[in-house]
């Protein structure tokens, strides 16, 4: 085991990592930005570094900074969370060129994945379904879109192979559309991702978004963790993540979780990563791989028992994964709230002082968060301070269990969505499961 890791994030999922390392009797160094400097997740590291002023583009994603940072501190790996530098390519190559070991998949795995072209590709290969599209980038050839399209059938969808974070995306109902939309994604996605390349797909109309969780280890060992449903989302983004998916039936899980695990030895993936996909009718279809840890990660360590970024370190560090698929086993039902600082309903950012915290808890609660009463939230980064996530023996238990979280819970100070989460808990048709990913914006349209 690592004596020593670097933890090249910030917020909670920084503590979430740093708590992981604790538990592992592994000394984590913490980097900061000026704008974090007097955050008590920091104050309370056992070393800490600062990489550069508040702007991410001079801190966070400063590669020479964290590198450098790993060096005096004789860190021996790093861990890059989730968002910043998590799915960079080059920064994990630089990283183990440095000497250091990435806690993470290979740099050739993160580049196949974070290529939405080539991830599907891979995926066709490797007998995971995917939404019926172009094969391959875009040509510029404006017949042959044509052609794609009407083959498809409208209405389509114009992604960016290397978009994320749920922007470069446009959705085309006619022909008239097409060539413009595609010619505006192309010159968004170059200006955006540095890369002007884009794809077609069928443009579903009610799917529900489904994810496969999956660990794996440098032996071609590979487990999935069940699933996740993240169909609670605003502008592509989730706001509610839950496990196991209500109301799919197990036989059609446990189909595609198995292609998920054929997938990934095949590619030799390891460390932690996440199948996206699209459910509709019955069907499952990838739309995307996430190659690190993600926010709604502890909805799958409650409802398996498995602690997945400590998983993800001792992988990293050689270690064989300590578990088969038959140790496996889905308990109760779990449901993550991510609070935002901001409003609501309208969604402007709120950042400043917070005044008063008081978390929620109970059995069945977990908080996790980096802030406390006099905390600033700096306005430089995600608005996300923290997640709330429950479990219970069923999911109208978690339900209920949540709403009674929210409503111990108190931020003073900056607005937050806690009052949003509160309404959707009781809402009839969430609380019937199953919504598709339209509902959330569908709800807040009508509310207006
Ligand atoms: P990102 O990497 O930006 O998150 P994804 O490919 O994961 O992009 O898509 C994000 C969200 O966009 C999905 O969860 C879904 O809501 C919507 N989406 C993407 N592709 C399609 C599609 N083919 N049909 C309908 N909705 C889609």
């Amino acid at each position: 085991m690592f004596k020593k890791i670097l933890i090249a994030n910030r917020g909670e999922i920084a503590l979430r990592i740093q708590r992981a390392c604790r538990e592992l009797g592994v000394k984590a160094v913490m980097v900061y930005s000026e704008a974090d400097r007097e955050a008590k997740y920091i104050k309370l590291a056992d070393e800490a570094v600062c990489i550069g002023p508040a702007p991410s583009s001079l801190s966070y994603l400063n590669m020479p900074a964290i590198i450098s940072a790993a060096e005096v501190t004789d860190a021996e790996a790093i861990h890059p969370g989730y968002g910043f530098l998590s799915e960079n390519a080059d920064f994990a190559e630089r990283v183990e060129k440095s000497g250091f070991k990435f806690i993470g998949p290979s740099p050739e795995s993160i580049r196949l994945m974070g290529d939405k072209v080539s991830a599907k590709q891979t995926m066709l290969k490797a007998g995971v379904p995917c939404v019926p599209g172009s094969e391959g980038a875009l040509p510029a050839d404006p017949a042959f879109i044509k052609r794609i399209a009407k083959q498809i059938g409208y209405p389509v969808i114009i992604k960016a192979a290397g978009g994320g974070g749920g922007r470069g995306m446009r959705v085309v109902h006619t022909e008239a559309a097409l060539l413009n939309a595609v010619q505006t994604t192309k010159a968004e996605a170059g200006a955006a991702f540095g890369n002007p390349e884009v794809y077609m797909e069928k443009f579903l109309q009610n799917p529900r978004h489904i994810e496969i969780q999956i660990l794996a280890d440098q032996f071609k060992n590979a487990v999935w963790l069940g699933e996740r449903d993240c169909s609670m989302q605003r502008r592509h983004q989730k706001v509610i993540e839950e496990g196991p998916a209500p109301g799919i039936p197990r036989k059609l899980i446990e189909r595609i979780g198995a292609r998920c695990v054929t997938a990934v030895k095949k590619f030799g993936y390891r460390g932690a990563g996440t199948f996206e996909f699209l459910y509709e009718d019955g069907e499952f279809y990838f739309i995307e791989m996430n190659t690190r840890v993600q926010v709604e990660h502890p909805v799958t360590e409650w409802i398996t028992g498995i602690d997945i970024v400590r998983t993800q370190i001792m992988v990293a560090a050689g270690e064989r994964l300590p578990f088969t698929q038959r140790d496996i086993q889905i308990k109760g039902h779990s449901i993550e709230c991510r609070i935002n600082a901001e409003d609501p309903y309208k969604f402007t950012p709120s950042p400043g002082r917070i005044t008063n915290w008081h978390p929620p808890g109970g059995p069945g609660v977990r908080v996790d968060s980096h802030i406390y009463s006099n905390y600033f939230v700096p306005p430089n980064y995600d608005s996300m301070i923290g997640k709330i996530i429950v479990h219970a023996d069923t999911r109208e238990q978690a339900l209920a269990r949540m709403s009674a979280a929210l409503g111990e819970t108190v931020v003073e100070g900056i607005n937050t969505n806690i009052a949003l989460h509160r309404e959707l808990m009781v809402d009839a048709k969430f609380m019937d499961g199953g919504t598709n990913i339209h509902y959330l914006e569908e709800w807040l349209s009508k509310r207006e």
